[in-house]
């Protein structure tokens, strides 16, 4: 529902642990490109009808193979389409209700996980066009659900990070603007100092659960200022892109927008904060985890330069049915899946497909039931339990 706001959001129940709700799971369908098109390349694959995707059998079994998604999106489905349709704009407004959420994209190399995310790759001058992607339809989206909620005595700040796991290292995208806010001048010698992995940690104050130390996380008083850390981002990343062979394909950037709410409970001046965030990110090429099927050294590379995705994809099996694992999902066995603990295990997922296999692994993935979780300062917890104790005593002492 593109037209909600955050007041709409009252189905969410804090108190109630089973609201258990479906993972999203959308599939986009990339027009052909022109090799496809030079080489009169035919489509695999038939929309019987909304939601529902048939891929064209092969080998042994020529008929079709039929699958369900929440959404599915055909190859003239525009960016405007995907930020109206795909649900997102409901994660945006979980967010700022406290909800932690994610985004991401999965498929092959070109299928266009970048192209939804981010519009034109790398593309500066060109961003401010009908082709930005999801990623900046939802910031201005998220402004506009703040500019629209000015409630009294309820403020909202925003923070973003954006990063880049690369071989099981979490390397920040955010580098000018950090060395920028931290007054530094810059190192034309070393124009990356700050170019080095960070370590993911665990933290149980305030349910931090796992995060990147060090990493540098934006202020963001305005769109503008959400904008410039995606733009230093792409920049970034293309940068990267171009040292590096295949580099783009083979990691992971994921781009955090945090949003904390701040509502003030009485005129003593207490207040309740909640903590929401949004992850977008944009996975490595899936093509990659066919390499499994190589031993002994080329193995343990191909399994490092994807562990994140691989791992990924066992969670994501093990979520959507836990009786194959007792329940255990092994979040801990990847960066990747480690800073996506608790949304996973929280709330949404989106997904892009262009092959069999991704399909299957997106199939797997609208199983999962997840159960949304506020998070709230253990303090403003703590008051919130006090006060329910208060009334509920006044209530018994015939006060109210
Ligand atoms: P990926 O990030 O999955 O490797 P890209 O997003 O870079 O793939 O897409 C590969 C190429 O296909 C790019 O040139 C991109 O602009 C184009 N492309 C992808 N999806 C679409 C689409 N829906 N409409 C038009 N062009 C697209
Ligand atoms: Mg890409």
């Amino acid at each position: 529902d593109s037209t909600g706001s955050p007041d709409t959001l009252s189905n969410y129940d804090e108190s109630d642990d089973g609201g258990a709700d479906n993972v999203n799971v959308v599939v986009r369908v990339r027009p052909m490109n022109q090799r496809e098109l030079a080489n009169s390349e035919e489509t695999c694959v038939q929309f019987p009808g909304e939601g529902q995707l048939w891929m064209d059998g092969y080998g042994k079994d020529p008929r079709p193979k039929p699958f369900t998604f929440n959404v599915v999106f055909e190859p003239d489905a525009t960016q405007e389409d995907l930020i109206e349709h795909s649900g997102i704009t409901r994660l945006i407004e979980m967010a700022l209700d406290g909800y932690s959420c994610t985004v991401f994209c999965y498929g092959q190399t070109g299928s266009g996980k970048t192209h939804t995310l981010t519009g034109s790759p790398g593309l500066k001058k060109d961003f401010y066009s009908e082709d930005h992607g999801l990623m900046y339809r939802s910031f201005v989206y998220l402004f506009k659900c703040l500019d629209q909620t000015k409630e009294e005595g309820v403020t909202y700040s925003v923070r973003a990070s954006y990063l880049e796991i690369y071989n099981e290292q979490v390397l920040s995208l955010s580098l000018e603007l950090a060395r920028f806010n931290s007054g530094q001048v810059k190192d034309l010698l070393n124009p990356n100092p700050s170019q080095r992995s960070l370590a993911v940690r665990w933290s149980k104050r305030q349910k931090r659960g796992f995060y990147v130390e060090n990493l540098f996380t934006v202020e963001c008083a305005e769109l503008d200022d959400l904008i410039a850390v995606l733009e230093e981002g792409i920049a970034n990343r293309h940068i990267s892109g171009h040292a590096m062979n295949e580099y783009s394909s083979r990691s992971h950037a994921m781009l955090t927008v945090h949003v904390t709410r701040e509502e003030k409970e009485n005129d003593e001046g207490v207040y309740i904060s909640k903590h929401g965030k949004i992850n977008f990110v944009d996975l490595a090429g899936s093509e990659k985890t066919k390499e499994t099927h190589c031993v002994g050294q080329k193995l343990v590379e191909a399994n490092n330069i994807n562990k994140s995705l691989l791992v990924l994809g066992t969670c994501i099996s093990a979520l959507s049915d836990p009786k194959k694992r007792d329940g255990h999902i092994p979040f801990r066995d990847s960066k990747l899946t480690k800073l996506l603990a608790d949304s996973l295990g929280g709330n949404g997922v989106t997904l892009m497909a262009k092959s069999l296999l991704t399909l299957r692994y997106a199939a797997s993935a609208k199983k999962i039931k997840t159960k949304p979780i506020v998070i709230m300062d253990p303090r403003d917890k703590l008051i919130l339990v006090l006060k329910r104790e208060v009334t509920s005593l006044q209530k018994e002492n015939n006060y109210l």
